[in-house]
């Protein structure tokens, strides 16, 4: 079918292996380094914090990496996930490209973060851990978590910035229908809260401090460990089940994609979609471009410095790698707010500085404007991180058609926007802020980049 719309897998075309793509790297990433000695990290720096798999994953040159028989059950909840081809936006944008979509908004969180919270809830499970904490900002990583270790077992503690926690009350009641125990952050219940509230008692919190209090009480209690959703090595490998599936449906609809893009916040769903696709690229079988869009409120791609760096907003995680806008660098309040941090994964960051990704960067309300489009073609509603990608493809169907070729599009819709409705209406109210980022509040940031020898 030459038109065919939808291009499904069954459940044991599910991968049985993550692909990690260290083991292709012509340049292996620079390790973590510890924060207080500046020296590489290692494995039992991270023990107090990470189940030892993961710790192994995180630095694992092997190339493929089994996904445990009772991952692989849990994902069948929810994938394969389908792919789809846009023929309504074709059509709409009258141009001779063809787009396709990979769709992970049918998980039970409405995107991609369950894909690693599954494995890494998983792991935690079988080495004894009680409970897992973490932070989350607006909510989607929060919800991933809970969801996840209701699963296996565990308990969920999950510190959220107090300004979401106030304004986002529906990814908080999500946390708590899967058992989660949601705090505002700052809060009383540990020292760094304490210190924060003390200085400030209306403190409307940071991701980087609510980071500082899920560590904090990981660190500080043996059956408790700690959980992060994306930048990490071991996060990225998770998310490669969505690129693996594509690859297979890019074959049955007969089409290699020429460009493939995704958002880029930490870089998590980006790598998911795209590493599968690099693989060829970096063996020397294909052409295909590799493009991160972020938004112009926060971009670490397009304006930062490929340097080592702390996670955190205080500075006490390791210090990784990457390309960077300075850990202090608070980025203005726009919707996408899963594409609002300082940095982006190492590995992301290496292959653009090997020039295997492009970069690119938009305001909202563009990306706004290119959702409305796709959801009156397509129908779906997109969380307003992927409106990024769903620009840039457009942005690209639309040179394609001045060029007159056919060039085949891939996209990655990584969540629907049911719970981001408010920005939809800021969007149509017409009171969305396209913030300009000014080039001295970036020098101002930077300079909190520490100088490494
Ligand atoms: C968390 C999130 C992001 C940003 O994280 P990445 O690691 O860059 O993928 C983007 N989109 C959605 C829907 C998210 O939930």
């Amino acid at each position: 079918m030459a038109d065919q719309k939808k291009f499904l897998l069954s459940e044991n075309d599910i991968p049985k292996q993550w692909y990690n793509i260290q083991a292709d790297l012509p340049n292996p990433v620079a390790p973590a380094l510890h924060p207080g000695t500046g020296q590489p990290a290692g494995p039992e720096d991270f023990a107090p914090l990470f189940p030892m798999e993961l710790i192994m994953q995180e630095v694992s040159q092997d190339r493929w990496i089994d996904i445990p028989d009772p991952v692989r059950e849990m994902y069948r909840m929810w994938r394969p996930t389908p792919l789809i081809r846009a023929t309504g936006l074709e059509k709409a944008l009258g141009t001779p490209a063809k787009i396709f979509y990979k769709y992970e908004g049918v998980s039970p969180v409405g995107s991609h973060k369950p894909n690693t919270a599954i494995a890494q809830a998983y792991y935690n499970k079988i080495e004894g851990t009680k409970r897992i904490v973490t932070e989350t900002g607006a909510g989607q990583w929060g919800s991933a978590l809970a969801f996840a270790c209701q699963q296996f077992g565990l308990e969920s503690k999950i510190y959220m910035v107090k300004a979401s926690f106030n304004q986002k009350p529906y990814r908080k009641s999500m946390m708590q229908t899967w058992g989660g125990t949601v705090t505002a952050s700052p809060s009383e219940e540990t020292q760094a809260g304490r210190t924060i509230l003390a200085g400030n008692p209306d403190s409307p919190g940071s991701l980087g401090i609510a980071i500082s209090e899920a560590v904090e009480v990981a660190a500080g209690d043996d059956s408790t460990k700690y959980s992060l959703g994306s930048v990490l090595n071991h996060v990225l490998m998770h998310q490669t089940v969505i690129g693996q599936e594509a690859v297979m449906q890019m074959e049955m609809a007969g089409a290699y994609p020429d460009i493939v893009i995704g958002c880029a916040g930490g870089g998590s769903n980006l790598a998911g979609i795209s590493f599968p696709f690099i693989a060829d690229k970096l063996a020397g079988k294909s052409n295909t471009r590799f493009i991160a869009v972020e938004p112009e409120a926060s971009p670490s791609l397009t304006k930062g410095q490929f340097a080592y760096d702390f996670g955190d907003a205080i500075g006490m995680t390791p210090l990784l790698k990457m390309h960077t806008l300075g850990h202090t660098f608070v980025p203005n309040p726009i919707h996408a707010g899963g594409l609002r941090y300082h940095g982006m994964a190492p590995l992301v960051s290496a292959l653009f500085d090997a020039g295997v990704y492009e970069a690119r960067a938009y305001h909202q309300n563009a990306c706004f404007e290119a959702a409305v489009l796709f959801a009156s073609t397509e129908g779906i509603i997109p969380a307003p991180e992927p409106t990024h990608a769903i620009k840039a493809a457009i942005d690209e169907a639309l040179v394609a058609k001045e060029t007159g070729e056919e060039k085949n599009i891939l996209f990655h819709l990584c969540g629907h926007g049911h719970l981001d409705l408010s920005a939809y209406d800021s969007y149509f109210a017409g009171t969305m802020v396209d913030y300009a980022l000014p080039e001295e509040a970036i020098a101002e940031a930077m300079k909190s980049v520490p100088q490494m020898g």
